[in-house]
């Protein structure tokens, strides 16, 4: 953090998102008790034992699926006495969220995976669309993300206002901690509007807007992203007549790309010309996108005390993929920003917690958050051994966080390159082998492809 003033708006910040302390549960004390996430990691996880075991006995009693899931597995909250038990707690994998059904029934199902009663909605139509229902829940405080993954199944994952205040918090206290964070800064989103949609990356993101002051924020893309638009954009619509009306609509046209290019690029010459620093974040193939333009002008700017912010990973556009090490020399190249202000960050919808990387590159995990690390068998691994990524993650009260992700990744106990304590991640996150790819770049990659280019014989996603 780089001023006093900084620190104590950021101090602000969080408190606006930390519930009165009568109010709290053993799982606000584990989250909010910490005053630092990275820098004595035993003491910040003092309290997570407690906050697991009251959040595995509020999903074990009032979520139905959950619930079944444990009878299953005979277990039951008597038999968590202690740090030790944790692993006996049942995770679902993440297909759990992917598996509703169409029409009527998803609201139905909704009710299933939420852990407690949902908010009574209200609809014009007996059948209402998956973007009628978002929206409904959103207007009474439920926030219900989405993402998709190379199937082109959704995920949706149900938050109250609460869960999803700890997401924030989460996210926010990583960032102080992690990045070079000035409330003051400029911000650039390469997203759609956070505030019109619930996609995953865009929400995430969004949390700028928590982070910094709203004036200071600059939305790349001014559109709402529906799960209506990403279905006619998969083609998923019937008749050849819909198709092609489909097509045109459902892909963000080169113009609209060019022109939110453009003020992109125009905004990273007002900076380095005002000396002003920009916190750019958003997917990489969208960075790549510009700096593409840049490079093709014959244009770069020097923005030294500038930051990146990356995630939502490279799937759907495979072909352009850069390690991450040649990308961050490529950020250095054209825009300035020295590599160690170069920083990405691996999420997902289904955790509340989300792993930033630091100036060394590795993605540091949270204490308000157990990794592990699986075997082909689910069996835990130790730490330098590569497996399958799942967690228990205590802070969501509207849905049961233990879970198993398709992802492959390697857990070192400490960070490699700087002093803060706890484990982090391995640079590179890639997916299992035989799990479909997931994503919000790929989604949003999608989205950009040029006119001309035939849907059906790309790879999806
Ligand atoms: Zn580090």
């Amino acid at each position: 953090m780089s001023s006093v003033s900084g620190e104590k708006q950021g101090i602000q910040r969080l408190m606006k998102l930390t519930p009165p302390k009568d109010q709290w549960t053993p799982v606000d004390s584990a989250l909010h008790t910490p005053k630092m996430f990275f820098c004595n990691y035993k003491k910040a996880q003092e309290r997570m034992f407690a906050a697991i075991y009251h959040t595995f006995k509020h999903h074990y009693q009032n979520n139905f699926l959950y619930h079944r899931v444990c009878e299953v597995n005979g277990i039951t909250p008597d038999q968590i006495t202690s740090e030790y038990d944790v692993q006996k707690i049942p995770l679902l994998p993440d297909a759990f969220f992917k598996d509703y059904p169409d029409g009527n029934k998803f609201l139905h199902w909704l009710k299933t995976i939420f852990t407690g009663s949902l908010p009574k909605p209200f609809f014009k139509s007996n059948n209402p669309s998956y973007d009628e229902i978002i929206d409904e829940f959103n207007r009474k405080g439920t926030s219900i993300m989405f993402t998709s993954g190379t199937s082109g199944r959704f995920s949706f994952i149900p938050r109250d206002t609460r869960s999803w205040n700890r997401v924030k918090y989460s996210a926010m206290k990583s960032v102080m901690e992690l990045m070079d964070y000035n409330p003051t800064d400029q911000v650039i989103l390469l997203i759609p509007d956070p505030r019109q949609t619930n996609l995953t990356i865009a929400s995430l993101f969004g949390i700028a807007y928590d982070l910094y002051d709203p004036s200071n924020i600059h939305v790349a893309l001014d559109m709402k992203i529906t799960t209506q638009f990403l279905r006619m954009q998969r083609d998923e619509t019937i008749g050849l007549s819909e198709k092609l009306k489909a097509k045109a609509l459902a892909t963000i046209s080169p113009l609209v790309q060019r022109n939110s290019d453009l003020r992109v690029i125009h905004l990273l010459e007002e900076a380095e010309k005002n000396k002003k620093r920009l916190n750019i974040a958003g997917p990489p193939f969208w960075l790549d996108q510009i700096m593409e333009r840049m490079k093709k002008e014959g244009t770069t700017v020097r923005l030294p005390e500038s930051q990146i912010l990356t995630g939502g990973g490279w799937k759907a556009e495979e072909n352009k993929r850069l390690p991450e090490e040649l990308f961050r020399e490529k950020v250095t190249e054209i825009l300035g920003i020295p590599e160690e202000r170069y920083h990405d960050v691996y999420a997902m919808s289904e955790c509340s917690s989300v792993f930033l990387s630091c100036e060394g590159h590795y993605k540091h995990i949270p204490p308000v958050v157990i990794p592990l690390v699986l075997d082909e068998n689910l069996n835990p691994l130790g730490y330098e051994q590569v497996g399958r990524f799942a967690f228990i993650d205590p802070l969501p009260d509207s849905y049961p966080g233990f879970i198993i992700t398709g992802d492959k990744v390697k857990i070192l106990e400490r960070c490699p390159k700087c002093n803060r304590e706890g484990p982090v991640l391995d640079v590179e996150v890639t997916r299992m082998p035989g799990f479909e790819g997931r994503g919000c770049a790929a989604i949003m990659a999608e989205l950009m492809q040029k006119d001309g280019e035939d849907h059906s014989e790309l790879p999806v996603g």
